[in-house]
């Protein structure tokens, strides 16, 4: 058996990858230039069509640049689910406004809309439901949330590309916008990426304006149009968020690519769930039936009769050379959100009690057959 670590995620990065960057590199648009569109075109059309696609530089940019677009600012609260990474969080707090955190359902990790329910305010404008692990969150069930109290909903969909709910595509929805990541160890990368998808013509203009410093046009607009190359307005206040031509250049192959990983990675967790099931572990919700999971994460929880807890399980994995991760730290166990709202876990029964157990195990489209083995037999290992 191969002795080395088998790290926890790893990118799928092939020779067209490798050689569609060479030739952007080459084409002399190290910025933002023709690729940025052909992608942007791309998403939309897996998305559905009927979408607008805007490439932002990161998830993290597209968030904050989804609600500055629905115009949350000072004075207003936006529903985040603990249960996140805290950019998710950040950005609402960078626009003036009050992230308001919710517990999550015990089975998906969702935010729970009943707890959501219980924290809507006349000053809430807005919720950012987070699609854990690549499993969508109902999109019926969400619609009729955001409906009954009148809120914008912005998607965080960093783990789901792809992914769809009931037939829909995640993206494709009624929701504001919805924002996609291609970091490092996300299910399609260019690196550091994002993407925006909206319905909204309006939100789709703005975020093309803000992305840029607030630019009338960008650089590559500017090549092309008859108004001489140096001519532009600066109509906002922007941001510098705009993906570049070698990023995208990858982005487009990883989305000829994104239906065969994404496939990969449904068959491991399928040879995890059939591995696992005698051990004392809780295993992921396989979802409704007709949902197309992305299975970015598998996350496993220690049940109370196994021989080690969470930290024990994690640490013995890599002592036999496995890396796990933990998704997530819930955002109100993390001192800056801890002391900002006063937070307590009491407020949080559910993800409190779940972070205690959770783990997530190696699961990337790169995996060899081998190296599916090898975790097995290390869970195996470890807890037998
Ligand atoms: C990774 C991640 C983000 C941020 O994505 P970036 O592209 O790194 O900015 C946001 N939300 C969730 C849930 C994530 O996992």
């Amino acid at each position: 058996m191969d002795e080395s670590r088998l790290p926890f995620a790893l990118p799928d990065i092939g020779e067209e990858e490798i050689a569609a960057v060479t030739d952007a590199l080459r084409s002399g648009w190290l910025s933002s230039g023709p690729l940025v569109p052909r992608f942007e075109q791309r998403f939309a059309d897996a998305c559905g069509g009927r979408v607008g696609a805007v490439a932002v530089n990161s998830a993290t940019a597209g968030l904050h640049l989804a609600l500055e677009a629905l115009g949350v600012g000072p004075g207003m609260e936006v529903l985040v689910p603990t249960w996140t990474f805290t950019a998710t969080a950040e950005v609402v707090v960078h626009l003036g406004a009050e992230p308001v955190l919710v517990d999550v359902d015990p089975d998906t990790l969702h935010i729970d809309f009943t707890d959501a329910a219980r924290k809507v305010t006349d000053r809430t404008v807005a919720v950012v439901p987070v699609h854990f692990a690549g499993q969508p969150v109902s999109a019926a069930d969400l619609r009729d949330f955001a409906d009954t109290h009148r809120l914008a909903v912005v998607e965080d969909a960093a783990h789901s590309f792809p992914a769809s709910s009931q037939g829909i595509p995640v993206g494709a929805g009624t929701s504001a916008a919805t924002v996609f990541s291609f970091y490092a160890t996300k299910t399609i990368t260019t690196g550091e990426g994002g993407m925006v998808v909206t319905r909204d013509p309006d939100v789709a203009r703005r975020i093309r304006t803000t992305r840029l410093h607030g630019f009338d046009r960008d650089g590559f607009a500017r090549y092309r149009s008859d108004r001489p190359s140096w001519r532009y307005d600066v109509v906002e206040a922007g941001w510098k968020c705009n993906l570049t031509d070698p990023a995208a250049a990858m982005g487009l192959v990883q989305l000829d690519r994104a239906e065969a990983m994404r496939a990969r990675r449904q068959e491991i967790a399928g040879r995890y769930r059939n591995a696992f099931a005698d051990l004392p572990l809780d295993l992921p919700p396989p979802g409704p039936a007709g949902d197309v999971h992305a299975w970015h994460l598998f996350v496993v929880r220690l049940r109370s009769e196994a021989l080690y807890d969470r930290d024990g399980f994690v640490r013995e994995m890599s002592r036999l050379g496995v890396g796990c991760s933990v998704h997530f730290i819930p955002l109100h166990q993390h001192t800056y959100w801890r002391d900002r709202g006063r937070l307590t876990d009491d407020l949080f029964p559910v993800a409190s009690a779940e972070f205690a157990r959770v783990v997530s195990l190696p699961l990337f489209s790169a995996m060899t057959d081998d190296q599916v083995e090898r975790v097995v037999t290390t869970v195996h290992k470890v807890l037998q």
